[in-house]
Protein backbone atom coordinates (compact mmCIF):
# COMPACT_ATOMS: atom_id res chain seq x y z
CA UNK A 1 0.00 0.00 0.00
CA UNK A 2 1.57 3.73 -1.27
CA UNK A 3 0.40 6.92 -0.51
CA UNK A 4 0.11 6.71 -4.09
CA UNK A 5 -2.23 4.07 -4.12
CA UNK A 6 -5.34 5.62 -5.64
CA UNK A 7 -3.46 8.58 -7.53
CA UNK A 8 -5.17 8.42 -11.00
CA UNK A 9 -3.38 9.03 -13.88
CA UNK A 10 -4.45 12.72 -15.64
CA UNK A 11 -5.46 12.64 -19.07
CA UNK A 12 -2.72 13.78 -21.54
CA UNK A 13 -2.08 17.14 -22.53
CA UNK A 14 -3.82 17.11 -26.03
CA UNK A 15 -1.55 19.64 -27.38
CA UNK A 16 1.77 17.84 -25.92
CA UNK A 17 0.79 14.68 -27.01
CA UNK A 18 -0.05 15.80 -30.21
CA UNK A 19 4.31 16.82 -30.47
CA UNK A 20 5.13 13.40 -29.06
CA UNK A 21 3.07 12.14 -31.62
CA UNK A 22 4.87 14.29 -34.34
CA UNK A 23 8.06 14.08 -32.85
CA UNK A 24 8.08 10.27 -33.72
CA UNK A 25 6.58 10.51 -36.62
CA UNK A 26 9.27 9.53 -40.01
CA UNK A 27 7.61 11.19 -42.44
CA UNK A 28 10.17 13.51 -44.13
CA UNK A 29 7.14 16.04 -45.01
CA UNK A 30 5.64 16.27 -41.50
CA UNK A 31 4.68 19.84 -40.27
CA UNK A 32 3.82 20.39 -36.92
CA UNK A 33 0.64 22.89 -37.11
CA UNK A 34 -0.36 21.92 -33.38
CA UNK A 35 1.51 24.24 -31.00
CA UNK A 36 0.75 27.79 -30.98
CA UNK A 37 4.38 28.96 -31.58
CA UNK A 38 5.42 31.49 -34.74
CA UNK A 39 8.17 29.99 -36.23
CA UNK A 40 9.92 31.94 -39.02
CA UNK A 41 10.26 31.38 -42.97
CA UNK A 42 12.48 28.73 -42.25
CA UNK A 43 10.52 26.86 -39.78
CA UNK A 44 12.95 28.08 -36.67
CA UNK A 45 12.28 29.62 -33.56
CA UNK A 46 13.33 32.83 -33.90
CA UNK A 47 15.79 34.98 -31.05
CA UNK A 48 14.97 38.54 -31.76
CA UNK A 49 17.55 41.04 -32.78
CA UNK A 50 16.59 43.21 -29.87
CA UNK A 51 16.42 40.29 -27.46
CA UNK A 52 20.38 39.42 -28.77
CA UNK A 53 21.14 43.07 -28.05
CA UNK A 54 19.50 43.70 -24.93
CA UNK A 55 21.22 40.46 -24.22
CA UNK A 56 24.54 41.25 -24.95
CA UNK A 57 24.39 44.55 -23.28
CA UNK A 58 23.75 42.46 -20.18
CA UNK A 59 26.31 40.17 -20.36
CA UNK A 60 29.06 43.17 -20.90
CA UNK A 61 28.05 44.57 -17.50
CA UNK A 62 26.95 40.81 -15.92
CA UNK A 63 25.16 41.67 -12.42
CA UNK A 64 24.44 39.37 -9.34
CA UNK A 65 20.63 38.04 -9.47
CA UNK A 66 19.78 38.58 -5.65
CA UNK A 67 15.92 38.27 -5.12
CA UNK A 68 13.65 40.18 -7.44
CA UNK A 69 10.56 42.37 -5.29
CA UNK A 70 7.70 40.06 -4.88
CA UNK A 71 5.84 42.02 -7.86
CA UNK A 72 9.00 42.06 -10.24
CA UNK A 73 11.40 44.44 -11.99
CA UNK A 74 10.09 48.25 -11.45
CA UNK A 75 11.22 49.30 -14.57
CA UNK A 76 9.21 45.86 -16.11
CA UNK A 77 6.26 46.52 -14.65
CA UNK A 78 5.67 49.94 -15.91
CA UNK A 79 6.73 49.20 -19.31
CA UNK A 80 4.06 46.68 -19.18
CA UNK A 81 1.85 49.52 -17.81
CA UNK A 82 2.77 52.02 -20.38
CA UNK A 83 2.35 48.98 -23.21
CA UNK A 84 -1.54 48.36 -21.92
CA UNK A 85 -2.85 51.40 -20.98
CA UNK A 86 -0.58 53.78 -22.46
CA UNK A 87 2.25 55.83 -20.67
CA UNK A 88 0.23 58.98 -20.64
CA UNK A 89 -2.82 57.59 -19.53
CA UNK A 90 -4.95 59.05 -16.98
CA UNK A 91 -5.06 55.74 -14.67
CA UNK A 92 -1.21 54.89 -15.40
CA UNK A 93 -0.69 58.83 -14.55
CA UNK A 94 -2.81 58.74 -11.33
CA UNK A 95 -1.49 55.17 -9.90
CA UNK A 96 -4.67 53.60 -10.03
CA UNK A 97 -3.42 50.70 -12.03
CA UNK A 98 -1.23 47.41 -10.20
CA UNK A 99 0.63 45.33 -12.09
CA UNK A 100 2.80 42.66 -11.27
CA UNK A 101 5.67 40.46 -13.19
CA UNK A 102 3.91 37.18 -13.49
CA UNK A 103 5.60 33.93 -14.96
CA UNK A 104 3.94 34.18 -18.48
CA UNK A 105 0.41 34.64 -19.22
CA UNK A 106 -0.18 31.69 -17.40
CA UNK A 107 0.92 33.01 -14.34
CA UNK A 108 -0.88 36.09 -14.78
CA UNK A 109 -3.99 34.82 -15.17
CA UNK A 110 -3.49 32.50 -12.47
CA UNK A 111 -2.52 35.26 -9.67
CA UNK A 112 -5.48 37.30 -10.77
CA UNK A 113 -7.87 34.12 -11.04
CA UNK A 114 -6.11 33.66 -7.02
CA UNK A 115 -6.78 37.07 -6.05
CA UNK A 116 -10.64 36.98 -7.06
CA UNK A 117 -11.13 33.91 -5.00
CA UNK A 118 -10.26 35.89 -2.04
CA UNK A 119 -12.41 38.79 -2.86
CA UNK A 120 -15.52 36.98 -4.75
CA UNK A 121 -15.70 33.35 -3.60
CA UNK A 122 -18.88 32.80 -4.90
CA UNK A 123 -18.63 34.11 -8.37
CA UNK A 124 -19.26 31.96 -11.39
CA UNK A 125 -16.78 32.35 -14.09
CA UNK A 126 -17.65 32.31 -17.83
CA UNK A 127 -14.97 31.44 -20.95
CA UNK A 128 -15.74 31.53 -24.55
CA UNK A 129 -17.03 28.69 -26.14
CA UNK A 130 -14.47 27.44 -27.17
CA UNK A 131 -11.17 28.97 -25.51
CA UNK A 132 -7.95 27.85 -24.65
CA UNK A 133 -8.31 24.99 -22.63
CA UNK A 134 -6.24 26.05 -20.14
CA UNK A 135 -8.51 29.22 -19.29
CA UNK A 136 -10.90 26.24 -17.75
CA UNK A 137 -8.41 24.45 -15.89
CA UNK A 138 -6.61 27.88 -14.26
CA UNK A 139 -10.01 28.99 -13.39
CA UNK A 140 -11.05 25.36 -11.75
CA UNK A 141 -8.04 24.96 -9.85
CA UNK A 142 -8.46 28.25 -8.58
CA UNK A 143 -11.57 26.73 -6.77
CA UNK A 144 -14.48 28.59 -9.71
CA UNK A 145 -16.98 27.01 -10.93
CA UNK A 146 -16.42 27.91 -14.67
CA UNK A 147 -19.12 27.69 -17.78
CA UNK A 148 -19.06 28.79 -21.23
CA UNK A 149 -20.60 32.04 -23.28
CA UNK A 150 -20.89 31.84 -27.02
CA UNK A 151 -18.50 32.37 -28.99
CA UNK A 152 -17.90 30.34 -32.22
CA UNK A 153 -20.88 29.52 -34.56
CA UNK A 154 -19.76 26.29 -37.02
CA UNK A 155 -22.47 26.35 -38.88
CA UNK A 156 -21.84 30.14 -40.19
CA UNK A 157 -18.10 29.66 -39.82
CA UNK A 158 -18.24 33.17 -37.27
CA UNK A 159 -19.34 34.25 -34.01
CA UNK A 160 -22.11 34.02 -33.21
CA UNK A 161 -22.55 37.74 -31.60
CA UNK A 162 -26.22 37.73 -30.87
CA UNK A 163 -25.69 34.46 -28.84
CA UNK A 164 -22.31 36.04 -26.39
CA UNK A 165 -24.40 39.00 -25.70
CA UNK A 166 -27.12 37.29 -24.74
CA UNK A 167 -25.23 34.87 -22.08
CA UNK A 168 -23.40 37.96 -20.77
CA UNK A 169 -26.85 39.49 -20.23
CA UNK A 170 -28.27 36.29 -18.53
CA UNK A 171 -25.27 36.10 -16.34
CA UNK A 172 -25.47 37.32 -12.37
CA UNK A 173 -23.79 40.39 -11.27
CA UNK A 174 -20.28 39.73 -10.44
CA UNK A 175 -19.86 37.13 -12.55
CA UNK A 176 -16.29 37.10 -13.95
CA UNK A 177 -15.79 37.05 -17.35
CA UNK A 178 -12.48 35.87 -19.29
CA UNK A 179 -12.40 37.68 -23.06
CA UNK A 180 -9.49 37.48 -25.31
CA UNK A 181 -8.25 40.86 -25.83
CA UNK A 182 -7.18 39.96 -29.57
CA UNK A 183 -6.27 37.06 -31.88
CA UNK A 184 -8.79 34.59 -30.48
CA UNK A 185 -7.44 31.40 -29.56
CA UNK A 186 -8.79 28.49 -30.87
CA UNK A 187 -10.76 30.21 -33.52
CA UNK A 188 -9.10 33.06 -34.83
CA UNK A 189 -12.14 35.41 -35.00
CA UNK A 190 -12.40 38.50 -33.07
CA UNK A 191 -14.86 40.45 -32.11
CA UNK A 192 -15.03 44.10 -33.94
CA UNK A 193 -14.83 47.48 -32.75
CA UNK A 194 -18.38 48.25 -32.23
CA UNK A 195 -18.83 45.04 -31.27
CA UNK A 196 -16.28 45.80 -27.62
CA UNK A 197 -18.56 48.62 -27.37
CA UNK A 198 -21.78 46.18 -27.08
CA UNK A 199 -19.80 43.52 -24.82
CA UNK A 200 -18.24 46.88 -22.47
CA UNK A 201 -22.24 48.07 -22.23
CA UNK A 202 -23.18 44.64 -20.97
CA UNK A 203 -20.48 44.19 -18.71
CA UNK A 204 -21.04 47.67 -16.70
CA UNK A 205 -24.69 46.92 -16.74
CA UNK A 206 -24.93 44.06 -15.43
CA UNK A 207 -21.78 44.32 -12.85
CA UNK A 208 -19.19 42.07 -14.43
CA UNK A 209 -16.01 41.46 -13.93
CA UNK A 210 -14.25 41.47 -17.05
CA UNK A 211 -10.70 39.46 -17.55
CA UNK A 212 -8.67 40.31 -20.41
CA UNK A 213 -6.53 38.06 -21.62
CA UNK A 214 -3.93 39.44 -23.74
CA UNK A 215 -1.49 36.90 -25.13
CA UNK A 216 -0.86 38.14 -28.43
CA UNK A 217 -0.51 41.96 -28.18
CA UNK A 218 1.01 43.21 -31.81
CA UNK A 219 -0.22 39.74 -33.54
CA UNK A 220 -3.42 41.08 -34.91
CA UNK A 221 -2.84 44.55 -36.55
CA UNK A 222 -0.64 46.06 -33.92
CA UNK A 223 0.81 46.29 -30.82
CA UNK A 224 -1.43 49.77 -30.33
CA UNK A 225 -4.20 48.57 -32.38
CA UNK A 226 -4.63 45.67 -29.72
CA UNK A 227 -4.61 47.17 -27.02
CA UNK A 228 -7.12 49.68 -27.84
CA UNK A 229 -9.84 47.39 -26.42
CA UNK A 230 -8.26 47.89 -22.94
CA UNK A 231 -8.68 51.53 -23.43
CA UNK A 232 -12.11 51.12 -23.89
CA UNK A 233 -13.05 49.51 -20.99
CA UNK A 234 -10.83 52.24 -18.89
CA UNK A 235 -12.76 54.64 -20.49
CA UNK A 236 -16.09 52.76 -19.33
CA UNK A 237 -15.34 53.47 -15.80
CA UNK A 238 -14.59 49.38 -14.95
CA UNK A 239 -11.81 47.42 -12.39
CA UNK A 240 -10.37 45.16 -14.95
CA UNK A 241 -7.27 42.67 -15.11
CA UNK A 242 -5.74 42.41 -17.70
CA UNK A 243 -3.13 39.25 -17.82
CA UNK A 244 -0.15 39.92 -20.69
CA UNK A 245 1.96 37.65 -22.12
CA UNK A 246 5.77 38.28 -24.20
CA UNK A 247 6.02 34.50 -24.72
CA UNK A 248 5.02 34.79 -28.23
CA UNK A 249 5.66 38.92 -29.18
CA UNK A 250 9.23 38.45 -28.20
CA UNK A 251 9.76 34.71 -28.74
CA UNK A 252 10.44 34.39 -25.42
CA UNK A 253 8.91 31.06 -24.26
CA UNK A 254 11.40 29.52 -22.07
CA UNK A 255 11.54 32.67 -20.28
CA UNK A 256 8.06 32.82 -19.13
CA UNK A 257 7.20 36.42 -18.89
CA UNK A 258 4.23 37.72 -18.41
CA UNK A 259 2.14 40.33 -16.17
CA UNK A 260 -1.03 40.68 -14.63
CA UNK A 261 -2.53 44.67 -13.97
CA UNK A 262 -5.38 45.14 -12.18
CA UNK A 263 -7.36 48.60 -12.97
CA UNK A 264 -8.17 50.13 -9.22
CA UNK A 265 -10.46 53.20 -8.49
CA UNK A 266 -7.46 55.14 -6.86
CA UNK A 267 -3.91 55.24 -6.19
CA UNK A 268 -5.12 54.04 -2.38
CA UNK A 269 -7.34 51.63 -3.87
CA UNK A 270 -4.62 50.05 -6.30
CA UNK A 271 -1.91 49.96 -3.60
CA UNK A 272 -4.18 47.93 -1.78
CA UNK A 273 -4.96 45.20 -4.41
CA UNK A 274 -1.04 45.26 -5.28
CA UNK A 275 -0.06 44.47 -1.16
CA UNK A 276 -2.82 40.93 -1.97
CA UNK A 277 -1.29 40.23 -5.89
CA UNK A 278 1.91 39.87 -3.68
CA UNK A 279 0.75 37.79 -0.95
CA UNK A 280 -0.62 35.62 -3.30
CA UNK A 281 3.20 35.25 -5.21
CA UNK A 282 4.58 35.26 -1.99
CA UNK A 283 2.63 31.99 -0.90
CA UNK A 284 3.24 30.22 -4.53
CA UNK A 285 6.59 30.87 -5.95
CA UNK A 286 7.50 34.05 -3.85
CA UNK A 287 9.11 36.19 -6.55
CA UNK A 288 9.93 35.77 -10.50
CA UNK A 289 12.93 35.10 -12.32
CA UNK A 290 15.69 37.83 -13.14
CA UNK A 291 16.13 37.45 -16.26
CA UNK A 292 13.29 37.09 -19.19
CA UNK A 293 12.00 39.97 -16.84
CA UNK A 294 15.18 42.04 -17.49
CA UNK A 295 15.42 41.11 -21.29
CA UNK A 296 11.84 42.39 -22.41
CA UNK A 297 12.46 46.08 -19.57
CA UNK A 298 15.63 46.62 -21.29
CA UNK A 299 13.87 46.09 -25.11
CA UNK A 300 10.69 48.45 -23.98
CA UNK A 301 12.61 50.88 -22.20
CA UNK A 302 15.37 51.86 -24.85
CA UNK A 303 14.09 54.05 -27.45
CA UNK A 304 16.48 52.22 -30.14
CA UNK A 305 15.79 48.43 -29.20
CA UNK A 306 12.35 49.48 -28.72
CA UNK A 307 11.65 50.12 -32.30
CA UNK A 308 13.69 47.43 -33.04
CA UNK A 309 11.10 45.28 -32.02
CA UNK A 310 8.42 47.13 -32.96
CA UNK A 311 10.12 46.15 -36.40
CA UNK A 312 10.84 42.54 -35.56
CA UNK A 313 7.39 41.84 -33.96
CA UNK A 314 5.42 43.73 -37.49
CA UNK A 315 7.78 41.22 -39.52
CA UNK A 316 6.11 38.37 -38.06
CA UNK A 317 2.40 39.59 -38.12
CA UNK A 318 2.91 40.33 -41.79
CA UNK A 319 4.16 36.98 -42.60
CA UNK A 320 1.27 35.44 -40.91
CA UNK A 321 -0.81 37.65 -43.15
CA UNK A 322 1.26 36.35 -46.13
CA UNK A 323 1.21 32.59 -45.48
CA UNK A 324 -2.81 33.28 -44.62
CA UNK A 325 -2.92 34.56 -48.03
CA UNK A 326 -0.70 31.75 -49.63
CA UNK A 327 -2.99 29.40 -47.64
CA UNK A 328 -6.21 30.49 -49.48
CA UNK A 329 -4.57 30.67 -52.86
CA UNK A 330 -3.14 27.59 -52.69
CA UNK A 331 -6.01 25.73 -51.44
CA UNK A 332 -7.79 27.22 -54.55
CA UNK A 333 -4.44 25.71 -56.55
CA UNK A 334 -4.78 22.84 -55.17
CA UNK A 335 -8.19 22.33 -56.53
CA UNK A 336 -10.34 22.48 -53.15
CA UNK A 337 -14.16 24.11 -54.37
CA UNK A 338 -15.38 25.68 -51.41
CA UNK A 339 -14.53 29.09 -50.43
CA UNK A 340 -11.74 29.13 -47.92
CA UNK A 341 -11.15 33.05 -47.60
CA UNK A 342 -12.50 33.39 -44.32
CA UNK A 343 -9.10 32.17 -43.48
CA UNK A 344 -7.64 35.48 -44.34
CA UNK A 345 -10.68 37.04 -42.08
CA UNK A 346 -9.08 35.56 -39.24
CA UNK A 347 -6.61 37.15 -37.17
CA UNK A 348 -3.42 35.61 -34.93
CA UNK A 349 -1.77 32.92 -34.72
CA UNK A 350 -4.53 30.31 -35.18
CA UNK A 351 -7.07 29.61 -37.40
CA UNK A 352 -10.12 27.14 -37.28
CA UNK A 353 -10.39 25.17 -40.71
CA UNK A 354 -13.61 24.37 -40.19
CA UNK A 355 -12.02 20.58 -41.01
CA UNK A 356 -13.91 17.93 -38.90
CA UNK A 357 -12.00 15.38 -36.25
CA UNK A 358 -11.74 12.60 -39.12
CA UNK A 359 -10.35 15.10 -41.62
CA UNK A 360 -7.70 15.98 -39.16
CA UNK A 361 -6.90 12.55 -38.13
CA UNK A 362 -6.26 11.48 -42.12
CA UNK A 363 -4.18 14.99 -42.54
CA UNK A 364 -1.64 13.42 -39.24
CA UNK A 365 -1.55 9.40 -40.57
CA UNK A 366 -1.53 10.16 -44.38
CA UNK A 367 0.01 13.47 -44.84
CA UNK A 368 1.69 14.35 -41.63
CA UNK A 369 0.12 17.22 -41.18
CA UNK A 370 -0.55 17.94 -37.71
CA UNK A 371 -3.25 20.34 -36.33
CA UNK A 372 -5.66 19.67 -33.32
CA UNK A 373 -8.78 17.60 -33.93
CA UNK A 374 -10.71 20.53 -33.56
CA UNK A 375 -9.69 21.46 -36.64
CA UNK A 376 -7.01 24.17 -35.18
CA UNK A 377 -3.91 24.99 -37.30
CA UNK A 378 -1.20 27.30 -35.85
CA UNK A 379 -0.70 29.12 -39.18
CA UNK A 380 2.35 31.16 -37.48
CA UNK A 381 3.97 27.74 -38.59
CA UNK A 382 3.65 27.68 -41.83
CA UNK A 383 6.35 28.96 -44.64
CA UNK A 384 7.36 28.92 -48.13
CA UNK A 385 8.70 25.49 -47.76
CA UNK A 386 5.52 23.27 -46.28
CA UNK A 387 2.91 25.06 -47.21
CA UNK A 388 2.21 23.13 -50.82
CA UNK A 389 2.55 19.85 -48.74
CA UNK A 390 -0.81 21.46 -46.61
CA UNK A 391 -2.22 22.34 -49.35
CA UNK A 392 -2.10 19.46 -51.12
CA UNK A 393 -2.68 17.64 -48.10
CA UNK A 394 -5.95 19.77 -46.94
CA UNK A 395 -7.69 19.54 -50.41
CA UNK A 396 -6.68 15.66 -50.13
CA UNK A 397 -8.87 14.91 -47.43
CA UNK A 398 -11.92 17.86 -48.01
N1 LIG B 1 -3.64 32.89 -23.04
C1 LIG B 1 -3.80 32.43 -24.28
C2 LIG B 1 -5.07 32.72 -24.99
C3 LIG B 1 -2.80 31.68 -24.90
O1 LIG B 1 -2.98 31.22 -26.12
C4 LIG B 1 -1.60 31.43 -24.20
C5 LIG B 1 -0.53 30.62 -24.77
O2 LIG B 1 -0.68 29.86 -25.67
C6 LIG B 1 -1.48 31.93 -22.90
C7 LIG B 1 -2.51 32.66 -22.36
C8 LIG B 1 -0.27 31.65 -22.06
O3 LIG B 1 0.85 32.30 -22.38
P1 LIG B 1 2.23 31.96 -21.66
O4 LIG B 1 2.89 30.92 -22.48
O5 LIG B 1 2.95 33.24 -21.64
O6 LIG B 1 1.94 31.46 -20.30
Amino acid sequence: MSLFSAVEMAPRDPILGLNEQYAADTNPQKVNLGVGVYFDDNGKLPLLKCVQAAEKAMMEEPKARGYLPIDGIAAYDSAVKGLVFGADSEVVQSGRVATVQAIGGTGGLKIGADFLKKISPNAKVLISNPSWENHRAIFQNAGFEVGTYSYYDAATRSINFDGMLADLNAAAAGTIVVLHACCHNPTGYDITAEQWEQVIAVVKAKGLVAFLDMAYQGFGHGIAEDGAVIGKFVAAGLNIFVSTSFSKSFSLYGERVGALSVVANDKEEAARVLSQLKIVIRTNYSNPPTHGGAVVAAVLNNPELRALWEEELAGMRVRIKEMRQKLVDGLKAAGVQQDMSFITTQIGMFSYSGLSKEQMIRLRSEFGVYGTDTGRMCVAALNSKNIDHVCKAIAAVI
